[in-house]
């Protein structure tokens, strides 16, 4: 569905905007995914993230289809006033295509807590009583889940530990590199740390800091806050993005943007496995080479599937009308992503593939296997 949307900007003007939802399939269950918010948006680029939402949600096991919503905005230019009016505007666009049982956006970039509260109570006003179950990634005050803002992270650290099982090598005092240091790489940081791997760098849109003898996430993340950038931080020498993606380590961890591991630097990756925090940070070309070296790729759809499954764990709270504790929440994070990878494995030993290959013939054939049994109607 694309939508117009004529919105009031704050000097009185009106803007036409462009807003976008893309249900993929839901052959397991109502569609699942974020809304993002980006000038860059495009229907092409939201029907790809859809479908890498589908293929998500059947490696993860959870009962859900994909979905992936966005609109064409510069949040970075728009006042909060006026964002909460295109969302409201959104929400009631898109209105008769989402619902509880049918199609549940959460976040994406640059869409928050805030924004979810505010599409929940869109939609409950027009339905005239409150459904917190319409979507997820809601504040906790407002029927959101405990580890939430984490969860991705947790996700994305359950992957590195049954990596480093996989490989028999131990994760104390493991080698680990993170690139982007935001929602994602900041708290896999700290999960890692406390699991007691060793964090030797980090970077940001700035640049990175690289520590041998291993960072204290904690303390880069109060300097971050403090500066504006990991860079500068006491007693870390300076590197570039480039030089952390192939320094010497035990895991690499792309958190940050797309095609960052490419065919011009995947012959120099030293890392021994590649954990993927961001969506599509390896090119299928650098996959092709990593793959004949023998570096491990822990694909994106395995090992940030963290995120959406603590969705799903908010969104069954929402509906049995409950709240669970964190540990709660995290024991089921836990065993969802440890059972997810250790089935990506099984799948990849049985047809001799890689671990991203065997994730993909899982999740295809998971849901391959839902439409065949439900047949053709009527
Ligand atoms: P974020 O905006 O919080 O953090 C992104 C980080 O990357 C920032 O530290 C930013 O400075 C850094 N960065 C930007 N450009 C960079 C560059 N050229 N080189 C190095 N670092 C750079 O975003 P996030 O929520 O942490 O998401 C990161 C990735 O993870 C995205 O690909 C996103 O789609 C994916 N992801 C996020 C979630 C989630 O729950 N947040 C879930 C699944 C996947």
């Amino acid at each position: 569905l694309i939508v117009s949307m004529p919105i009031r900007m704050e000097d009185g003007s009106v803007k036409v905007f462009k807003g976008i939802r893309v249900q993929h399939n839901n052959a397991r269950g109502p569609y699942k995914g974020g809304i993002r918010y980006h000038p860059n948006v495009t229907v092409e680029e939201v029907t790809a993230l859809a479908m890498l939402m589908t293929w998500k949600c059947a490696v993860a096991d959870l009962p859900y289809g994909g979905a992936k919503g966005g609109v064409v905005c510069n949040p970075k230019e728009m006042t909060k006033t006026e964002l909460e009016r295109l969302t409201r505007r959104y929400t009631s666009m898109i209105y008769e295509l989402i619902g509880p049982l049918v199609d549940i956006p959460a976040p994406d970039v640059y869409t928050d807590s805030q924004t979810m509260a505010w599409i929940m109570d869109t939609y409950s006003q027009m339905k005239g009583y409150q459904v917190p179950e319409v979507v997820t990634g809601k504040p906790v005050s407002l029927l959101g889940s405990l580890g939430r803002n984490e969860a991705t992270s947790r996700g994305v650290a359950i992957s590195v530990r049954e990596t480093a099982k996989h490989l028999n090598k131990p994760l104390k005092d493991a080698k680990i590199a993170i690139q982007g240091f935001g929602n994602v790489g900041g708290y896999a940081a700290q999960i890692l740390h406390e699991m007691g791997a060793k964090i030797v760098a980090v970077s940001d849109s700035k640049g990175g800091i690289y520590l041998p003898d291993g960072l204290n996430p904690y303390s880069v993340m109060e300097h971050k806050n403090r500066a504006g950038s990991v860079v500068g931080f006491d007693g870390a020498k300076t590197i570039s993005n480039e030089e952390l993606l192939t320094l010497k380590c035990d895991f690499l961890i792309p958190a940050a943007l797309e095609n960052q591991i490419t065919a011009a630097n995947a012959e120099r990756i030293q890392a021994t496995a590649i954990v993927e925090g961001a969506n599509g940070p390896t090119t299928p070309e650098a996959d092709k080479i990593l793959h004949e070296r023998g570096v491990l790729v822990v694909p994106d759809i395995l090992a940030n599937a963290g995120g959406v499954t603590v969705s799903y764990l908010e969104w069954v709270q929402n509906l049995k009308r409950e709240t669970w504790t964190l540990d709660e929440v995290n024991s089921k994070l836990e065993s969802k992503i440890v059972s997810a990878y250790s089935s990506v494995v099984q799948t990849a030993r049985k047809y001799e593939v890689s671990l991203r290959d065997g994730a993909m013939l899982l999740a295809v054939g998971r849901v391959a296997e839902a439409i065949k049994l439900l047949g053709i109607w009527p």
